[in-house]
């Protein structure tokens, strides 16, 4: 069953997420401002998400609830992202062809703006090239470098986490 697949590999799936309300319309990825994506779907101790969104947009009804966006409503401002302890929030976009994805980073070294790097699946499979179009290093964030990767638009709802091209060598 789909449902539970994540307990045995360890991975939230596209469809999980979708069961529980948490992948955005199209259109809304495809709008004037990234969209969080909480890919959080266990119900843990843990709102931090929820005391960070100064716009109001993100609904639990107790500290373990899975938080619930009103998508029309998020701003991308990523202040919920940068707060979450569980590496867990993401920000997405697609412009055109391309695709851009937001994520907390906690690997040295850091990569660099426009590096070249590999991109990987919720399972930790290369899957496309990207490259990195936004660093927040780790000083102007609390300890925890943000980064945004451009990828080709299809991927923008798998590309959960990069390799540094140096790493690979
Ligand atoms: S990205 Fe900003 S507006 Fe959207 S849920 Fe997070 S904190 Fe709220
Ligand atoms: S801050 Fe992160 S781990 Fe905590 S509830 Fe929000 S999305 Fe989940």
């Amino acid at each position: 069953m789909d449902s539970l697949e994540y307990l045995k590999t360890g991975a939230v799936t596209m469809m999980n997420l979708e069961q529980l309300g948490l992948i955005p319309s199209t259109k809304r990825i495809n709008g004037k401002r990234p969209v969080v994506v909480f890919e959080c779907h266990q119900e843990i101790p843990c709102d931090s998400c929820l005391e960070s969104c100064k716009v109001g947009c993100i609904e639990m009804k107790n500290i373990n609830d899975i938080p619930k966006v009103n998508f029309e409503s998020c701003t991308g401002c990523a202040a919920c992202l940068k707060k979450c302890p569980g590496l867990a929030a993401f920000l997405v976009q697609v412009i055109g062809k391309k695709g851009y994805v937001t994520m907390q980073y906690e690997f040295l070294p850091l990569p660099m703006k426009d590096e070249k790097v590999k991109t990987l699946d919720r399972l930790g499979r290369e899957i496309t090239d990207g490259i990195i179009t936004n660093l927040i290093t780790p000083e102007r964030n609390d300890g925890t470098a943000i980064v945004t990767v451009e990828v080709p638009k299809e991927f923008v709802m798998e590309a959960r986490a990069i390799k540094p091209l140096k790493e690979m060598k």
